[in-house]
């Protein structure tokens, strides 16, 4: 683990298996944080919260330092795709966009430091007002297995564009990449301990993380059960959190769309990441009329996503992350059997399948059916049949989710009136997917709490701070 600048083991000698999840051969063993750790990790925060070398660093030396790391990433890029790519058998394609946008995220971030403003507000005579915005403290940065560098890249840059410093905790089965970006943070003139490493499960390592009293906030993104349990826990000592949670979202297409686009762009919002992703279009809104043709040329567009070995160049989907989580994937094909969906496109799965899933489109859907209400988080979709923009709102809406959704037609106003009536924190209009770090980025209803990147991501990290000086 990384803390407080040095490479440190658990004192306990508690360790754990990093698994290939292609070959689901061991990769190598890695220390498992208890409370103790923690501690130490947190405390190595505080320390450098409160160090001159980080807190009076002025803000173009932290920007300079931020372009740094995101030459670093850029320049160490191919591995940490290697390593994403090994722990959570994405394909090189996908996980050598992580990198990349990782190092744009933190570009994005080097460019705030000399932009965080207060404001002078109107003042009594002989008084001086106005605000500052003040950096929180230590965060703690708790993330999913299935965008490891890039979820990385948006939890760090935020908290150090804005002077916080950080325990970050990757998931236990992919924290590979964030080990390596601390080897890269040494060749760096970061101030020791500004950026702490823990490694564990959530049981053990997030949990000491969340419940320990030294922290100022919890920036989080992983499934809506553990998002609550996190509000929880942080309620005891009114804790910041931003919660990045899970979604269900809608990808509706009516019929005066450009259907050939919109059925690449389906298959895309199902498929990108085998599924493994919190925006991914799972819910397909077909317009009645173009229903057939519709579905026609989503199964050829399915049928060129390439499944197999993450490292082949041809590959555009590789296994699912873990065992764990192909087990609970492929159990949904279950669930829609017995529920009455059918299978349009895809196939079942054998036992000699290693972790793969292929691309799987249930037709015989209803709403109101689990595979339509659960995140399954597989290259999995349902296809839905609609009337009109009232019955579509209801239907895209009528999830505990609100994350994103995907609106297709060549009929602006339809457009519009349909996006204002959908709850979701992104939507897309004739495109699906594209996430830059100027926008922000979270979820309405139960996807979420506050927002990543974009300006907002300031407010989230800093607490502003009034003053009234009597002259
Ligand atoms: P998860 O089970 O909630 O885990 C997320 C992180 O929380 C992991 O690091 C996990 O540790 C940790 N954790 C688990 N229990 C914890 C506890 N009691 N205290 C503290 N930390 C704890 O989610 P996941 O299955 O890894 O990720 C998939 C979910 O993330 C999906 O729901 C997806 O939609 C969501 N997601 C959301 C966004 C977004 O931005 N909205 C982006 C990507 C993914 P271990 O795994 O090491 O045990
Ligand atoms: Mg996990």
């Amino acid at each position: 683990m990384f803390i407080g600048g040095e490479w440190v083991p658990s004192p306990s000698g508690q360790t754990y298996d990093s698994v290939d999840a292609m070959t689901q051969q061991h990769l190598t063993t890695l220390q498992l944080a208890g409370a103790e750790d923690v501690d130490r990790a947190v405390r190595a925060a505080r320390r450098a919260f409160q160090d001159p070398a980080w807190k009076d660093m002025n803000a173009y030396n932290r920007s300079r330092l931020l372009l740094e790391i995101a030459d670093l990433v850029e320049d160490n890029a191919e591995e940490l795709a290697t390593l994403d790519s090994r722990a959570m058998g994405g394909s090189m394609a996908l996980t050598r966009w992580f990198a990349h946008h990782a190092a744009e995220v933190l570009r994005y971030y080097a460019g705030w430091p000399t932009k965080i403003f207060g404001q002078s507000g109107p003042s009594e005579a002989g008084q001086l007002t106005y605000t500052l915005r003040q950096p929180l403290g230590v965060v703690a940065s708790i993330v999913g297995w299935n965008g490891p560098m890039d979820a990385l890249a948006w939890k760090v840059g935020a908290a150090l564009s804005t002077g916080n410093t950080v325990v970050f905790k990757p998931a236990d089965s992919t924290s590979l990449t964030a080990l390596r970006f601390a080897e890269l943070l040494e060749q760096t003139s970061l101030p020791a301990g500004v950026v702490n490493i823990v490694t564990g499960s959530g049981r053990v390592t997030g949990e000491a993380l969340i419940t320990h009293p030294d922290i100022d906030k919890i920036a989080f993104t992983g499934s809506t059960a553990v998002g609550k349990h996190i509000m929880e826990v942080a309620s005891g000592r009114l804790t910041r959190i931003t919660l990045e949670l899970g979604g269900k979202s809608p990808f509706i297409v009516y019929d005066d769309a450009d259907l050939p686009a919109a059925a690449k762009s389906a298959a895309a919002a199902f498929l990108s990441g085998s599924g493994e992703g919190c925006v991914c279009g799972t819910r397909i809104f077909v317009q009645k009329s173009v229903r057939e043709q519709f579905a026609d040329l989503l199964a050829t567009e399915m049928k060129t996503w390439n499944v197999g070995d993450p490292f082949h160049p041809d590959t555009m989907m590789g296994p699912l992350a873990s065992r764990e989580h192909y087990d609970r994937v492929t159990s949904y094909f279950d669930v829609a059997r017995e529920d009455g969906a059918s299978i349009a496109v895809g196939r079942e799965h054998g036992t000699d399948d290693g972790l793969f899933v292929f691309p799987t489109l249930f037709d015989n859907v209803t709403n109101d059916m689990r595979i339509a209400q659960e995140e399954i988080f597989g290259p999995v979709a349902a296809i839905m049949p609609f009337t009109d923009t009232d019955e579509v709102v209801r239907l895209g809406n009528d999830t505990i989710y609100g994350l994103a959704a995907s609106v297709w037609t060549r009929d602006l106003s339809r457009a519009h009136r349909t996006t204002s009536a959908l709850q979701a924190g992104t939507v897309w209009v004739n495109t699906w997917g594209q996430m830059t770090p100027e926008q922000p980025f979270g979820g309405f209803k139960q996807s979420g709490i506050g927002r990543e990147n974009g300006y907002t991501a300031i407010d989230d990290y800093t607490e502003l701070q009034t003053l009234i000086v009597h002259l």
